[in-house]
């Protein structure tokens, strides 16, 4: 059963890992690959490339992991649209939220997996195209209003990627945290989503040494709306409002804190603070703590309501086969391992 809720007094968050192919510039470098994946489920670090890879294994725990699914290399966009998000967009037509996060280091996959090509759409495409199959199958479909946001926090500040201007300010009204004066994109069909989001993606703060290359510290979320009118039990007509936020989110490689001592101190250093805090939180969930420290980033305070109770939350894990990559992929399914 895949139906997220509470188990044990923690909440449920389904962990997914996606391993990406090697590129053809690391195959001819000679990377070699250490990741295999077994049976769709199983990962196994294979390879190191360094005698501190070795000792890393030794004090690490194992290199065998185990998640919801592995996907190996060849999984299509679609395959991995259907196994860790289409149930969460059904679930928005009944009115819940839910999230899904892209974790990972820089170049592990995470923007190919949520956003994709043209060609390969991505997460967010798949998922407003089968909410819009989903919403013209339905007898009122009519009542349906469809609305996007396309945010980015970058170094604890929130822009608006759909109209790029100055800092948005975050406020607590009743229906929770809100970015004043956010755009709310109103969306009829999938054509035009892909386009925008693209946008949208080039409006993602860059590191000022390396223009043109989308900031590995910058979190994108695209937040979907939907909300419908339904008669309810007694026949009276009530409004129900779904939200779907897809979050790609910074590169991990600077929060490699596993325990909370090294958090700490990594917390003095600057390090990315909404990468961190959701950390923080996912665990704190998953542990079934009564506080969740939700107030401590930018980025929790906007998925406050997307994340933990009666919310589905997933996690997929992108990780790159090379051996170069070795710590950072044993950091991630270690990190990934956690949020079970
Ligand atoms: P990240 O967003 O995590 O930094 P990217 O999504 O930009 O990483 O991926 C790095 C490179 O690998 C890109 O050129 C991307 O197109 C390619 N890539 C990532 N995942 C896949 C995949 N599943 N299939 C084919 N190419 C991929
Ligand atoms: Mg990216």
């Amino acid at each position: 059963n895949k139906q997220n809720g509470e188990i044990g007094g923690g909440s449920r968050i389904l962990v997914f890992v996606r391993l990406r192919p090697m590129g053809k510039k690391e195959r001819e470098s000679g990377s070699r690959c250490c990741v295999r994946i077994v049976n769709r489920r199983d990962v196994y670090l294979t390879e190191f490339a360094t005698e501190n890879d070795y000792l890393r294994l030794k004090r690490l725990r194992g290199r065998h992991f185990t998640f919801d699914a592995s996907f190996p290399d060849s999984t299509t966009q679609l395959e991995v649209y259907s196994t860790t998000t289409a149930e969460l967009v059904e679930a928005v037509l009944e009115g819940r939220n839910g999230s899904v996060f892209c974790y990972g280091a820089t170049g592990a996959g995470k923007t190919y997996t949520m956003l994709g090509t043209v060609e390969n759409p991505g997460v967010m495409v798949l998922a407003m195209k089968d909410l819009f199959n989903k919403i013209r199958q339905r007898s009122c479909d009519g009542n349906h209003v469809v609305h996007l946001s396309y945010l980015e926090v970058y170094n604890e500040t929130v822009r608006d990627l759909l109209s790029p201007g100055r800092p948005l300010v975050l406020r607590e009204d009743k229906q929770g945290i809100v970015a004043a004066g956010l755009t709310q994109y109103r969306a009829y069909s999938t054509d035009e989503v892909m386009a925008l989001l693209q946008q949208g993606n080039q409006n993602r703060t860059t590191e000022p040494t390396r223009a043109n290359e989308t900031s590995s510290r910058s979190h994108a979320i695209l937040q979907v709306m939907v909300e419908y009118r339904v008669k309810d039990a007694s026949n009276n007509v009530v409004n129900r409002v779904g939200k779907l936020s897809l979050i790609d989110l910074a590169g991990s490689e600077r929060a490699l804190a596993t325990d909370q001592r090294t958090l700490r101190s990594l917390e003095g250093a600057n390090i990315n603070k909404s990468l961190l805090a959701l950390s923080s939180c996912i665990n704190a969930l998953v542990e079934g703590k009564k506080h969740i420290p939700f107030r401590n980033s930018k980025l929790t305070q906007l998925l406050k309501d997307s994340l933990g109770g009666a919310c589905n939350t997933v996690m997929i894990a992108n990780i790159s086969p090379s051996n170069h990559s070795f710590g950072e992929t044993q950091n991630t399914l270690h990190w990934a391992d956690r949020a079970k």
